[in-house]
């Protein structure tokens, strides 16, 4: 049991599983690969999500994808959940200039986020804009601005593509949702490969998504069930 709870990766809802290999992954803050179970095939996947040299250690995050928090609480969780303090690239670089201005910018991230979910909270999900809407749209524009700065595991990027493509639909702006959904897809590409069910589905929204738009009340009933929060 003690091996299970150390080791197996979550893969939906109520499972989790061992893998005798990806599961040897060690944990890095930044990490350079990604992973994903593949339902068809049975397998769990791992992605190249950053440029790796020859003989360099393939490693995952163990920290939740909304996470950006700085090193102390990076360390907080991590001994928490597996009982080992962070040695990563990332958490031991700590008297760089660097290094300061990562811990600075995460917590400008942070604050980012919770203004998002914040707002998030009063915002209704029927379609047009309102000031709520509005300010969810711009704060998570400044967010995604302000990550593609840092040095960050790209699942947080692309949540926070996720979102900005569904506030583009809500404000119906078509151009923009285009844009977006073109973007996730290519991220979805390198975090889970080209066959993953989630690379599938956002390539059919970038080719139906103007057909969509074209039926407001079906969008709509599709709408209602989107997650806002990051
Ligand atoms: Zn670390």
């Amino acid at each position: 049991m003690g091996i299970f709870k150390t080791n197996a990766m979550v893969i939906s809802n109520d499972k989790s599983c061992l893998f005798p290999l990806v599961c040897r992954a060690n944990h890095a803050c930044v990490p350079n690969c990604t992973y994903i179970w593949d339902d068809e095939t049975g397998l769990q996947n791992l992605y190249a999500c950053d440029n790796i040299l020859p003989g360099e250690e393939l490693t995952v995050s163990y920290l939740p994808d909304n996470m950006v928090e700085g090193r102390t609480s990076r360390r907080g969780m991590l001994r928490a959940l597996y009982r080992f303090d962070c040695i990563c690239e990332l958490c031991s670089n700590d008297c760089g200039i660097m290094f300061e201005q990562d811990e600075r910018d995460r917590v400008k991230a942070k604050m980012l986020i919770e203004v998002v979910n914040k707002t998030a909270e009063t915002m209704d999900c029927s379609l047009g804009g309102d000031v709520h809407k509005l300010m969810y749209s711009k704060t998570c524009k400044q967010l995604y601005k302000h990550l593609s700065s840092m040095r960050i595991h790209p699942t947080l990027e692309y949540l926070v593509l996720n979102c900005l493509f569904s506030i583009s639909i809500l404000l119906l702006d078509q151009e923009q949702a285009i844009q977006y959904a073109e973007r996730a897809s290519c991220l979805s590409k390198k975090l889970t490969g080209g066959t993953s069910s989630n690379t599938k589905d956002w390539e059919l929204t970038c080719t139906t998504i103007k057909d969509q738009f074209e039926d407001l009340e079906i969008l709509q009933s599709a709408v209602n069930s989107w997650c806002f929060i990051i």
